[in-house]
């Protein structure tokens, strides 16, 4: 027998401090039952555990992704638009996994997902949050004062950013290409960091997750990461 948080964890729903939550707000049943006390305690063999209405399995193999998103698909797994979801672009894997964080529907490039929630947890922390290297093509020539604000940090409504790695790779009348190192992650922070200095975001993809990078990989297409990959995630 294991604690229900436990088994949540392992199954990938959310680490085991998110789980107690989602176990106080009482969407787990067990057995058909709703339970709200962290006490319980399960055998993942017998019992049936659901999280909002869907059965949960135990999974002992964790599994790391690392997929080169299109734009046009969500990286929630329930879209009320009915939007394509990233989970789409993995057919034939054998345990359920959840997105590392987030990207906008129209963002591209790299996500990670695992159902190993304590590592979901770890990388998504503010504490811990890693740096995201983002190619950024927006409106307009942008000018180094522009440029100086996005690395010392804007004022983007709710949020005053932390000093950021930007880069300018290229620049016409119309648009400028820009790279831009972040550790942080709020809502559309980068769309809303280039809106701050009057350059919209045209088009976004994230390149690089700390040292993970997409070489090799299309557009739509995944691979596992290597023991050496996750490693360097877990020690981070
Ligand atoms: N910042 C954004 O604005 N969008 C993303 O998808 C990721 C970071």
């Amino acid at each position: 027998m294991i604690r229900l948080q436990k088994m949540m964890a392992m199954s990938g729903v959310a680490s085991r401090r998110a789980s107690e939550k989602i176990i106080e707000e009482g969407r787990v049943k067990v057995n058909g039952k709703v339970t709200t006390q962290l006490g319980t305690t399960v055998d993942p063999d017998k019992d049936l555990v659901e999280v909002d209405d869907q059965p949960i399995t135990c999974v002992t193999e964790m599994i790391y992704i690392l997929l080169n998103k299109p734009s046009g698909f969500v990286t929630t797994s329930n879209d009320q638009f009915n939007r394509p979801t990233v989970l789409d672009l993995l057919k034939g894997l054998s345990a359920r996994v959840y997105p590392v964080g987030r990207l906008d529907y129209q963002t591209s490039g790299l996500l990670i997902l695992t159902n190993d929630g304590d590592l979901t947890l770890k990388l998504t922390h503010p504490k811990h949050e890693i740096f995201k290297t983002y190619l950024a093509t927006v409106e307009g020539t942008i000018q180094p004062n522009n440029l100086e604000k996005l690395t010392n940090g804007v004022d983007i409504g709710d949020f005053i950013t932390s000093p950021a790695k930007v880069t300018l790779i290229e620049s016409s009348p119309y648009e400028s290409v820009v790279t831009i190192d972040i550790r942080e992650g709020k809502y559309r922070q980068v769309r809303r960091m280039f809106e701050a200095v009057g350059h919209p975001v045209l088009e976004l993809q994230r390149t690089n997750v700390g040292e993970l990078n997409l070489s090799g990989l299309s557009e739509g297409d995944w691979r596992n990461l290597t023991d050496a990959e996750v490693a360097y995630l877990k020690a981070i």
